[in-house]
């Protein structure tokens, strides 16, 4: 059996048409799945009996369960069961400006960020497009709004699970389907170079963020084992010219780590990089994490740092801090979960 949710309006096109059927019938499908939120292709009284017989036949609706929901005032996090027992969790976030959502790309993560929670359970799997469609049908439901704004920054690196996470975003992208404006999905990345660089010529205006979290090869090596791959001026360099090919703006993520990357030479160092460039900085308070020795730096040194980039002219901001007390740093739920049993 295969997932309907894994079909992109223009791949569900080619199927009815290869079946005999007439090309709108797929955007009649996709305005039942998208629109109306059926739960059973019987619902879809617009469309032949026979073609609801074929897909009854060859296709599932939906693949996900939801194992644990916690519930803050603006932020809502979820614990998802997929159809092998694998687990992967995803955000909702209240924000002035929409309702945003954080989901994830792949069952576990290879990028052993030393600061992660994410990263301890190594990749077992990569998402298919269909669990990544199926957390923001099911965060909806749930919820009973509609996301106007999402994050590819929940468990997984999505530029290892690239053709998934692309073939995604066409699903969501469509008007006929959940119309998810590209302007409104950010994608971001630990550094995956040639990805990047790929991403550069992709034809919609998705935004990217990077997580930098140094300044320099040598603090980034230790915390960032990516690092060893793509060095800090091949990615810069590969950044730079994303920019000029996409005239978009790029983000740099940056975790305050006390101690380890929240000096104001550091500040000054990170400056310098990123002098010139169509970029802002989001400096994130780190959300401390049992498992693992590092601390948050405290609101002096954040403020400093801010301070310094502000007058140098680097456009810069601090992440609104949302989650600590619905474990909302990424893998946080499911490790608890785990710890629980
Ligand atoms: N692999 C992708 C996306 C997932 S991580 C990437 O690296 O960008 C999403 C963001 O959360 C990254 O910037 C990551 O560095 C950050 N992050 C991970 N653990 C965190 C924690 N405990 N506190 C704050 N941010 C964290």
């Amino acid at each position: 059996m295969e997932n309907i949710y894994n079909y992109s309006l223009t791949n569900l096109e080619k199927l009815v048409i290869s079946l005999g059927y007439k090309k709108f019938n797929a955007g009649q499908i996709f305005d039942w799945l998208y629109k109306k939120r059926i739960t059973s292709f019987n619902e879809m009284t617009n469309v032949k009996k026979e073609l609801i017989d074929y897909l009854n036949e060859n296709f599932t609706l939906g693949s996900i369960d939801t194992l644990a929901v916690e519930k803050d005032t603006d932020v809502c996090k979820f614990l998802f069961k997929l159809n092998d027992g694998q687990k992967i969790e995803a955000v909702y976030m209240n924000h002035d400006y929409g309702n945003s959502l954080c989901i994830s790309t792949q069952v576990g993560c290879n990028m052993s960020c030393a600061f992660c929670e994410s990263g301890r359970l190594k990749k077992v799997r990569n998402l298919e497009s269909c669990e990544m469609v199926e957390q923001i049908l099911q965060i909806e439901e749930e919820l009973k709004l509609r996301i106007t704004h999402l994050v590819l920054m929940g468990i997984g690196e999505p530029f290892d699970n690239y053709d998934n996470v692309m073939n995604f975003i066409d699903i969501i992208n469509e008007n006929k389907g959940l119309g998810l404006g590209a302007r409104h999905i950010t994608i971001s990345t630990c550094g995956l170079v040639p990805k990047i660089k790929e991403f550069a010529r992709y034809d919609k205006q998705v935004n990217l963020a990077i997580s930098l979290h140094a300044p320099n090869n040598e603090i980034r090596n230790k915390i960032m084992p990516i690092n060893k791959a793509y060095k800090i001026e091949e990615l810069i360099s590969a950044l730079k010219e994303y920019i000029s090919i996409t005239n978009r703006r790029v983000t740099f993520e940056y975790i305050l780590l006390k101690d380890i990357n929240d000096t104001t030479k550091c500040a000054n160092e990170l400056s310098d990089l990123l002098r010139g460039m169509n970029c802002y900085v989001n400096l994130i308070p780190y959300n401390e994490t049992s498992h693992i020795e590092f601390k948050k730096s405290d609101k002096d040194s954040i403020t400093r740092f801010y301070d310094t980039l502000k007058k140098r002219g680097i456009n810069v901001t601090v992440r609104k801090e949302f989650g600590s007390k619905v474990s909302a740093a990424c893998g946080q739920l499911r490790s608890k979960h785990e710890e629980g049993k």
